[in-house]
């Protein structure tokens, strides 16, 4: 059996965790060379940022730190027993983004990242170097090997680094409304730069079209999945594969589950409820996307030609999600 996944960062890594439990995968541990089953996913990209002249990749690392049994599962990102003694230097020192945290291990990822980049490797060489330490079991592809980048326009906020006499709009990059503003600042639009003229990552069009499931996982709809979806190419290749497709809702009673997805949804004009999401979506016989979507449990979504499972929904540890994926499986009347 073969599935594709598309994913973001933390909420996608657990979802992971859950596909490699069902198909019988140590979740924390490396692929079964003897195993029929492959797992690729196709990653968000649009989040990465360049700091401290490092190019940092936050949802492939949460993948690979994941899914390799190297993650900080408490702290819910970055790696574990990890220590700050560089981000407190680079602070003192008044460099640029203090606001964004960079653990001492997470920084020698990004250090090799780069170098590999700054020689002339797209970052799926770069990913795939990675992998080859952290094992995920998992094929790891980013979107994209283009440069994509989401910016969030705003109300200029009146900080003291900002002069209160620059009124209008700016474009934060997205981990700078996320994590500086914790997306406190209403967003007016939120776009991935440069998807327009990316080109899907080596990899992802064949994964598209031989799979024989594809799983939307329940990351955030705006630019975890809006922005893989951005890719020229890529809806397109769902759309003409012959797997069935099947999301599963990151919004549970109302809300997401974690983070501020309802702050991104709010941006493009859809409420923040499982229905909405799975409308957003949309039905594959109406131009969209899903033949199937997995909201919680006492939940309901009417979305015609869409076929609705209530499940619980919480990915409280790899079996519970792996529940949520046999459910994914059976909506898709495909078993493994
Ligand atoms: P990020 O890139 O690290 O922000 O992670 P993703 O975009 O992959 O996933 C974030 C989304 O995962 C959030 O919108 C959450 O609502 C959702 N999420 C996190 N944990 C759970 C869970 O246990 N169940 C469900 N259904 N969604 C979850
Ligand atoms: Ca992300």
């Amino acid at each position: 059996m073969k599935i594709t996944v598309l994913v973001g960062g933390v909420g996608g890594a657990k979802f992971l965790l859950g596909v490699k439990k069902h198909l019988g995968l140590d979740p924390f541990g490396p692929a079964d060379p003897d195993s029929p089953h492959r797992i690729t996913a196709i990653v968000n990209t649009a989040d990465d940022i360049r700091l401290h002249g490092l190019q940092i990749c936050p949802d492939l690392d949460s993948c690979l730190y994941t899914l390799g049994g190297g993650a900080d599962l408490v702290r819910g990102w970055g790696r574990e027993e990890e220590t700050w003694t560089v981000s407190a230097e680079l602070a003192a020192y008044g460099s640029e983004a203090p606001w964004f945290s960079l653990g001492d291990k997470d920084m020698a990822t990004h250090i090799v990242r780069t170098r590999m980049l700054d020689a002339g490797y797209p970052l799926s060489a770069v990913t795939e170097a990675l992998c080859a330490r952290w094992q995920p079991g998992v094929d790891l592809l980013p979107m994209t090997d283009d440069r994509v980048e989401t910016h969030v326009v705003v109300e200029n906020p009146e900080t003291s680094d900002q002069t209160a006499d620059a009124p209008g709009l700016v474009a934060l990059h997205f981990q700078e409304w996320w994590i500086r503003y914790g997306a406190g600042l209403p967003a007016m639009s939120i776009t991935p730069i440069g998807a327009d003229k990316a080109t899907p990552g080596p990899g992802v069009m064949e994964a598209l079209a031989e799979a024989d499931v594809i799983l939307i996982a329940p990351s955030n709809p705006v630019v975890s999945i809006g922005t893989v979806l951005a890719v020229p190419g890529i809806r397109e290749g769902l759309l003409a594969s012959p797997a069935r497709i099947i999301g599963v809702s990151p919004i549970v009673g109302g809300a997401p589950v974690r983070g501020h997805a309802d702050a991104c949804l709010a941006a493009i004009g859809v409420e923040t409820s499982a229905e909405a999401v799975g409308r957003h979506y949309g039905a594959r016989s109406a131009d969209g996307l899903l033949d199937g979507w997995l909201v919680a449990e006492g939940e309901t979504a009417e979305i015609d030609g869409v076929q609705v499972r209530q499940v619980p929904l919480m990915m409280s540890d790899p079996e519970a999600t792996a529940a949520m994926v046999a459910a994914c499986l059976e909506l898709a009347d495909v078993t493994a």
